[in-house]
């Protein structure tokens, strides 16, 4: 009956953003070759027409990409509508450096800053450096006072590995977002539910910021697993489940990929979400199939119009 038919409908990805509501943000990393390069600018211009509320580019372990993400982040701001945002670690550099860094970023028109604390290139436990920011909490407040940025920092759906409890965690970004951040953005995770409680826990904790969560679309579970071993993500063992036998089908592999990916995203729909960012790895396709799925569909961009 209508009434049957109208549920199916609203559980639907299909009929997503009927309103126009849903909002997406895709993160690159800097390329280090001439083919990641060019790798990384056709995946830029396949998703761009989707209209992103941003992209960032991240920042690598110690700063090791301090030149490759400036120069990514500048491009995209000097050739593109949508605003870049440009990672920025606390790690191994003292407070001046990365001061100088952000005032560059301000310089080429950059506003918008993902402030991290970042991690011991090496490993082990986190050292800040002696003049440097000492978590992320003091790198906001830094890059506040360079200039007016608009900042988004980490969440952590599943705890940060560093924290001593999820409640400490929890206070912890509060007080980056109090230090001046508007927004938070959550590393990868693979339970749906563990994101809705999380958010639902921070909005009772007084946490009013959109925390955005972040979709990583899982073609490898050998890449992901290195990843979610860094980080302290779980991967499920139905994932494990899913993959296995696909490592010879890389065409069933991504089909698989891009079910479990909107699963996972039609989930978070139902659960309110309208804002999602995705982890891409500087590749398109399963991004793209998601946003499509949400509703999204491409605009003119400013190289169509210019054509
Ligand atoms: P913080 O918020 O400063 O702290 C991390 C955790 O440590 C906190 O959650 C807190 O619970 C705990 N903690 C430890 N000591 C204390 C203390 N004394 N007081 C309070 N809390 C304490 N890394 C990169 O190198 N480059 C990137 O570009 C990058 N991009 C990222 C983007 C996103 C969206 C996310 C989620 C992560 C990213 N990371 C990146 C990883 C990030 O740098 C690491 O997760 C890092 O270990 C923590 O960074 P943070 O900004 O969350 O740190």
């Amino acid at each position: 009956d209508s009434l049957a038919e109208a549920r199916r409908a609203a559980a639907s990805p299909l009929f997503a953003n009927l309103d126009g509501d849903i909002g997406v943000s895709f993160e690159f990393f800097p390329p280090k070759t001439e083919k990641m390069e060019a790798q990384l600018w056709d995946t830029f211009h396949a998703l761009e027409p989707l209209a992103p509320r941003f992209v960032s580019v991240t920042y690598g372990a110690g700063g090791s990409t301090r030149e490759r993400t400036h120069a990514t982040v500048a491009r995209i701001a000097a050739t593109s509508s949508v605003p870049p945002a440009a990672h920025l670690t606390c790690v191994e550099a003292s407070r001046a450096e990365i001061d100088a860094v952000a005032e560059a970023y301000w310089e080429a028109g950059v506003r918008h800053i993902v402030a991290l604390r970042g991690d011991v290139p090496s490993g082990g436990p986190y050292r800040p450096h002696a003049q440097g920011y000492a978590n992320a909490i003091e790198l906001v407040a830094g890059l506040k006072a360079v200039a007016p940025f608009d900042i988004s920092v980490a969440a952590y759906p599943e705890v940060h590995p560093d924290a001593d409890c999820a409640q400490s965690d929890l206070d912890n970004l509060k007080r980056k977002l109090d230090a001046g951040a508007t927004r938070a953005i959550t590393q990868f995770f693979f339970s749906p539910d563990s994101f809705l409680r999380f958010r639902d826990t921070a909005a009772a904790a007084g946490i009013t910021a959109p925390i955005i969560p972040g979709i990583l679309p899982v073609s490898s579970v050998a890449q992901t697993r290195r990843m979610a071993d860094m980080c302290g993500t779980a991967i499920p063992a139905w994932m494990v489940s899913l993959f296995d036998g696909l490592d010879d089908h890389p065409a069933a592999r991504q089909l698989v990929a891009a079910t479990v990916a909107a699963e996972m995203s039609r989930r978070l729909y139902a659960g309110g979400v309208r804002d999602f960012h995705f982890y891409t790895l500087n590749r398109a396709e399963l991004s793209y199939a998601i946003c499509h799925l949400l509703g999204l569909r491409p605009v003119a961009t400013a190289k169509d119009q210019a054509a």
